[in-house]
């Protein structure tokens, strides 16, 4: 599903040059439940960006489902990310003034689906995080959990092939992170392949291989 060769990623200022990434090589198969583990600034969210196609490498060769990512337009790599992909932040990035069933039809939206059957799917998918009851209120109605659930439905909803999630569970409290591993977890065993970042050990226990990232290499 994901194949990385020798990727590498430098941020340049004026000043420095700061090589993040120094020639990452990556297989993740499709159906894998798998966790990416590194300290503050080892690159991590960086990795994340250019498998989310959010971001462009510098050097190397990066492959989703058999379709090389480089030198795409944006046009293209947005048909990539909206057709394949699923992306969870730490902060949840809901739309405040959107309810949470409206929050979930957003991908849809740009699918062009008609107004009537988004809310409708919205709705079926908000049901499988929990949260049918739950469809029209706002984010700021909700606890973090209970936000967090929702941003899992959006990404979920367009039916991608992978979910990408960058600490999914910074913001939680430990119950409420294990609430939300469940449902990687349930989401993975219909097999989706789920990529966690984390800098939590129990988190990455929980998944099915802890990929560790150390200067710039994965160890
Ligand atoms: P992590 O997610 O593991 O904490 P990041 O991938 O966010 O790490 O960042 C890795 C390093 O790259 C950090 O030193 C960070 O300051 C730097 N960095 C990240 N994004 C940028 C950017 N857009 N411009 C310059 N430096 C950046
Ligand atoms: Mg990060």
């Amino acid at each position: 599903m994901i194949e990385l060769r020798n990727i590498r990623k430098s941020y340049s200022t004026e000043f420095t040059n700061l090589e993040v990434l120094k020639g990452i090589d990556l297989t993740i198969e499709q159906g894998e439940l798998v966790s990416i583990m590194g300290s503050s600034g080892s690159g991590k969210s960086t990795l994340l960006n250019i498998l989310g196609i959010l971001d462009e490498y510098d050097s190397g060769e990066y492959r989703l489902a058999g379709h090389l990512i480089k030198n795409i337009t944006e046009t293209q790599a947005a048909k990539y990310r909206n057709n394949l992909i699923g992306f969870v932040f730490q902060s949840f990035n809901l739309l405040s003034f959107k309810n949470a069933a409206e929050n979930v039809a957003l991908p849809l939206y740009y699918q062009k689906m008609d107004r009537k059957k988004r809310l409708e799917l919205a709705i079926e998918y908000l049901d499988r995080v929990g949260l049918k009851d739950w469809a029209f209120h706002l984010p700021n109605q909700m606890s973090g959990g209970q936000q967090q659930r929702v941003a899992i439905a959006r990404a979920l909803v367009g039916q991608p092939k992978i979910i990408l999630a960058d600490e999914p569970t910074g913001a939680l409290d430990t119950k409420t992170s294990y609430e939300v591993m469940e449902i990687f977890e349930q989401v993975n065993r219909e097999g989706m392949t789920v990529v966690i970042v984390t800098h939590e050990n129990d988190i990455a226990e929980r998944t099915n291989r802890v990929i560790r990232l150390t200067d710039g290499l994965i160890e």
